[in-house]
């Protein structure tokens, strides 16, 4: 019965907020966690910290020398913090984090405590790698995996119960020098772009060409739901997700709660939650309410990717850890009300280095916008050319449950560049603002163009890959996702497309063209060849669903059964294996890898569905009806005839239910399938529809049996209750 759920209610509406600290102000607390450059500088001397700034800045490795010095300045800060242990935290193929602890503690012969970090402990771990997914890169007898230090993400202290920890970013692979995580790839293709935007650069005549790095600015949607709700909802506590609840009274039209009023208990919370970010050196700069109730935004300032993407992880787990603080569960799955708004990661990205500055901001002076018409066209081509991939990198069950809904992007890649610019790249493609047509004019008329002011009433929503002003939003990445996978298919396409403009740019150039019209003329077969991916109307129309296939040639990929196999295109890996980002067997690994995921996810929810519908849902469902034919057969014997109508509404549907929990049954024991790309299409095509027909009839009777007997807390309730 709802007992449970009614004491609930009660203790969460008297609950107060959990009280924090007088907020510290921002210059005290402001990385003070984190063994920065500066906290460097303290603490090394001049030789050994310019050798470190050096590995961080441009990637140069670091002698042993230094790196033993770096050590023992690390533990000593370490220690003067508190900590006893350290970590290298890594970040395997799945969304997670992993870490293995070590004390810095050994004993001396005479049996005293002292302390040791070498150069060699902080840039090498073992951790046993068997437990970790690698595809099947590397045979289950030889389990040996190897983490490395990444310096130029910075070490920094975890603060939990259990005590502080030295944390050490690292990379993880194979004792063969697989790539078994997600930051080598990333690192990988930070190298690509840096090399192919050299090459393009130089040809544009720019002489001194720092290096380049592609920046990452994460909006990270959230849901938080009072934990004495999610303590009796074992489908948000195991799938993340409400696999049962019907719409709540309250229609769909909850726009009021967007930027509208903080809850206390959440502000408290979130003001809690940004000082743990601040202490961990991660710029937290906006949040608020999102669309729907009990949802909200939080998005930092934007870093150079490699440290975003370690950032975006740590803030996912300060998240789940300080909600649980505060009496929250914090949900990051995409979807985990049904039919209300889901959560996604809005990822902003663009490209640049300290001597050209960022090549996707259009800037006002014509020769830079040189620069930048090649760096969109090269995104233009490359969201055309790998939309596929992109479209792979986000697919997960979760996701799959947001993308083409009536709020999220839609499952086609398209490139959304507003009015202005639009108009000018179809000018280059039709010829019209070719230099010899424009004479001297052009240059004037083209920077008027691009100076164009950056204006939010100007924002297509609907879009999934959208140009922002100064940056490119990819907007279809779910809210649980790891950035990682995203900016590593972004940064490889930009570096393809750039290769390919390099090449078109030298042939043009040797024609004795000026920059102008060498430019021009490869940006106009470039919009000949790929011109088909921009796309500035409705994404959520079912017109654009269908012109986007049928006139397009753009591919609607609904679920991950068919947007994964993307994984294994061969235009998918060439490009990899010719930027030197995955070898073809790292590629197959993370195709094995993810597709496994997505089927344990969806057998998961199976099971799960199963299990709820039969143990709790039909049982309330019987007790309601007994109660109710008790009744009507009393109040007949009393000469009274009720109708029974509510009493076989309950029958039918119950029944029905438990058909349908027969048959999903009966269809999670089959096993026997040719390929991996048969079971996927197996769990979207057949066990996703017969768990939504179990909702169906159990949400159904959700609003026909009576409040008291409903085992779990309602929509409503989780939602709206704060
Ligand atoms: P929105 O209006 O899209 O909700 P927000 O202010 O919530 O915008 O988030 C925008 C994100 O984009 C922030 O993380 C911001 O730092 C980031 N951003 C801004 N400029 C750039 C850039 N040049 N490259 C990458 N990210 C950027
Ligand atoms: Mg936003």
């Amino acid at each position: 019965g709802n007992a449970s759920r009614l004491a609930a209610i009660n203790a969460i509406t008297g609950a107060k907020p959990t009280s924090t600290e007088m907020p510290a102000p921002l210059s005290e607390i402001w990385a003070s966690d984190v063994f920065n450059l500066a906290r460097m500088e303290e603490s090394l001397s001049k030789n050994a910290f310019k050798a470190i700034k050096k590995t961080v800045d441009t990637g140069a490795l670091l002698d042993g020398a230094t790196a033993d010095i770096v050590a023992a300045a690390m533990k000593d800060w370490a220690l003067s913090k508190g900590a006893k242990f350290f970590s290298h935290i890594f970040y395997p193929m799945t969304n997670a984090t992993a870490e293995k602890h070590d004390g810095f503690i050994i004993t001396s012969p005479e049996g005293n405590a002292i302390t040791e970090f070498t150069g060699s402990l902080l840039i090498k771990g073992e951790p046993d790698g068997s437990s970790f997914p690698n595809g099947s890169l590397r045979m289950t007898n030889a389990a040996r995996g190897y983490t490395a230090w990444d310096p130029t993400s910075p070490a920094y202290i975890m603060n939990t119960p259990n005590g502080a920890t030295l944390m050490i970013p690292s990379v993880f692979m194979s004792w063969t020098g697989e790539a078994l995580d997600k930051k080598i790839p990333l690192l990988r293709s930070i190298a690509a772009i840096n090399k192919e935007a050299k090459k393009v650069l130089t040809l544009m005549g720019e002489t001194e060409i720092a290096p380049l790095n592609s920046s990452c600015g994460a909006e990270q949607e959230y849901f938080l739901v009072d934990e004495k709700f999610a303590a009796s909802r074992p489908d948000l506590l195991l799938a993340g997700r409400t696999l049962f609840g019907a719409s709540p009274a309250k229609g769909q039209q909850f726009d009021d709660h967007y930027f509208g009023a903080i809850p206390e208990r959440v502000q408290v919370f979130m003001q809690d939650f940004e000082d743990q970010l601040y202490k961990l050196g991660i710029p937290a700069k906006t949040h608020h309410n999102e669309v729907a109730p009990g949802q909200f935004e939080i998005a930092p300032y934007y870093e150079a990717a490699n440290v975003a993407a370690d950032h975006q992880q740590l803030l996912m787990t300060v998240l789940k850890n300080t909600a649980k603080k505060h009496g929250f569960l914090a949900l990051l799955h995409e979807k985990p009300f049904a039919g209300v708004n889901g959560s996604g990661k809005h990822v902003n990205w663009s490209v640049g280095n300290a001597t050209q500055g960022n090549l996707l901001d259009p800037g006002n002076t014509p020769e830079k916008n040189l620069n930048f018409l090649l760096f969109c066209g090269a995104v233009i081509r490359g969201v055309h050319k790998y939309g596929p991939l992109l479209r792979a990198t986000i697919a997960s069950a979760a996701n799959d449950h947001r993308l083409g809904a009536n709020e999220a992007p839609p499952a086609i890649l398209s490139v959304y560049l507003g009015d202005q610019l639009e108009k000018v790249f179809k000018d280059i493609q039709n010829g019209s603002l070719e230099p010899s047509v424009c004479g001297g004019v052009m240059d004037l008329g083209l920077s008027q163009i691009l100076a164009f002011t950056r204006d939010p009433g100007d924002r297509n929503r609907t879009s999934p890959f959208a140009f922002t002003g100064n940056r490119f939003e990819f907007r279809a990445v779910g809210s649980s996702q790891s950035v990682s996978g995203p900016l590593v298919a972004m940064n490889t396409m930009l570096a393809d497309s750039l290769n390919w403009i390099g090449t078109k740019l030298e042939a043009e150039l040797a024609k004795d063209s000026d920059h102008t019209s060498a430019v021009f003329a490869v940006l106009k077969e470039l919009m000949e060849l790929h011109g088909n991916v921009i796309f500035g109307g409705d994404g959520y129309s079912e017109e654009w669903h269908k012109k986007a296939v049928e006139e397009r040639g753009l591919q609607n990929t609904p679920t991950t059964a068919d947007a994964l196999p993307a994984f294994k295109d061969e235009a998918v890996r060439a490009l990899f294996e010719k930027n030197d980002v995955l070898s073809p067997v790292e590629l197959e690994s993370r195709y094995e890898v993810y597709s496994e995921q997505y089927i344990l996810a969806i057998e998961v929810e199976a099971k799960l569905t199963i299990d709820m519908a039969t143990t709790s849902i039909y049982p309330a469902a019987m007790s309601y009806l007994a109660d109710l034919t008790t009744t009507i057969n009393s109040a007949s014997s009393a000469g009274i005839s009720l109708d029974n109508s509510v009493a076989n509404s309950v029958a039918t549907n119950a029944d029905a239910m438990m058909k349908a929990v027969a048959a999903l049954s009966k269809a999670i024991q089959v096993h026997e399938f040719e390929c991996v790309e048969g079971h996927m299409r197996y769990c979207a095509d057949t066990i996703c529809g017969l768990m939504n027909d179990v909702r169906g009839y159990a949400d159904t009777l959700e609003t026909i049996v009576t409040d008291s007997e409903w085992p779990f807390p309602k929509y409503a309730e989780m939602l709206f209750i704060k």
